[in-house]
């Protein structure tokens, strides 16, 4: 099967967009699932979740297409979208509360 992405309402691939993978560190991993706020959600090693759940601020400053080793995702849609460029009013959901 393809992978797509695994956030919800967003069914990016990776024809149309840049897939991820979860952290190999499992307390990162977990953190990335709660972001995902799906119910009942089982991670499996093909799950990805695309680059449009991630704003500029967790990606490398020097490369620019690779995400920071504490990245998290941050940004996912209250609509459905079609196209990453579509993103213009990104949803930003606070982490703080799971950090701590
Ligand atoms: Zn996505
Ligand atoms: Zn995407």
């Amino acid at each position: 099967m393809p992978a797509t992405c695994c956030a919800v309402q967003c069914s990016h691939n990776a024809k149309n967009c840049k897939l991820k993978r979860f952290p190999v560190n499992e307390v990162r991993a977990k953190v990335w699932e709660q972001m995902l706020r799906r119910k009942n959600f089982t991670r499996k090693s093909f799950h990805r979740i695309c680059a449009c759940h991630f704003p500029k601020s967790q990606y490398d400053d020097i490369n620019e297409s690779r995400l920071r080793p504490d990245a998290v995702p941050l940004v996912f849609p209250t609509h459905t979208i079609n196209q990453c460029e579509s993103l213009d009013e990104p949803t930003l959901v606070s982490i703080f509360n799971l950090m701590v």
